[in-house]
């Protein structure tokens, strides 16, 4: 089963103190559809919070589904526990898609879509959500794996906490195109341009405990985000 993904095309993100860009805000966008596409494209962010007064940065996997991030993991962890107690987070999701080599040192750049999401997450406590919610993380990240594999006992999901955190706060900001050279300084004899990145899977290896009649299944030997 999928759990469709809704966007609402035009409804947009307000600006608030914490959201406003400063620097370059052209770059900015605050629609769902921009804010949405490079969440459903990215699969890990970074969770920011404050535990026992120590700023903590933590990589971790995300799904959306709606307009809901959904974070999980270990009932011992301990950005798990923390933001479960209403703290306030930040979570910052990035996509790479390019080096911009200009001509002087200063104006080099980096080709980007990322989201800065602020807002307190709430523990998943409903039977129902929290499989709900596991089931759009594994799609996610690999669609199609949830429906091959075992699923969860009622014992790992008691081991298994899952937060939601809503998205009301969140902003894009965007970089494309080619490098923005001082006008002097694009008769000089060096190489400009973008080297571009992306994110691609390579040759499935199989467990060496698999048994030597189960095929790679499509959704491994084809690979891809987008
Ligand atoms: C790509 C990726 C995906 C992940 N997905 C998930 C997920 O879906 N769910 C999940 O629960 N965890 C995930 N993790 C692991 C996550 O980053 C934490 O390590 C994990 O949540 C354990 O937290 P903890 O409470 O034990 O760590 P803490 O007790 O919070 O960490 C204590 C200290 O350990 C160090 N530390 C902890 N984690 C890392 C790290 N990743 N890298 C370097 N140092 C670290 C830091 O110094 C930290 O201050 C993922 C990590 C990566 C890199």
């Amino acid at each position: 089963m999928w759990f469709g993904r809704l966007t609402i095309p035009g409804m947009t993100f307000p600006q608030t103190d914490r959201t406003k860009l400063r620097r370059l805000p052209k770059r900015g966008h605050f629609d769902r559809e921009t804010v949405y596409g490079i969440l459903d494209e990215g699969f890990i962010c970074h969770v920011g919070f404050v535990s026992g007064g120590q700023p903590v940065v933590i990589p971790t996997g995300y799904a959306r589904l709606d307009d809901k991030l959904y974070i999980h993991g270990s009932q011992a962890s301990r950005m798990l526990k923390t933001l479960s107690g209403g703290v306030d987070a930040c979570v910052t999701v990035t996509i790479i898609d390019g080096l911009v080599l200009a001509r002087s040192a200063f104006h080099h750049s980096m080709n980007y879509r990322s989201v800065v999401v602020f807002g307190r997450a709430t523990l998943i406590e409903d039977r129902e959500e929290k499989i709900a919610a596991l089931l759009a993380l594994s799609e996610h990240i690999i669609r199609g794996r949830w429906n091959d594999v075992r699923e969860p006992t009622e014992q790992e999901l008691r081991a298994t906490t899952v937060l939601s955190l809503p998205l009301v706060e969140a902003s894009a900001k965007i970089r494309t195109g080619p490098p923005l050279d001082d006008e002097e300084d694009y008769a000089l004899p060096v190489w400009a341009g973008v080297v571009p990145l992306k994110l691609e899977a390579g040759e499935p290896i199989p467990d060496p405990r698999l048994s030597a009649e189960i095929r790679v299944p499509e959704y491994a030997r084809n690979y891809r985000r987008f």
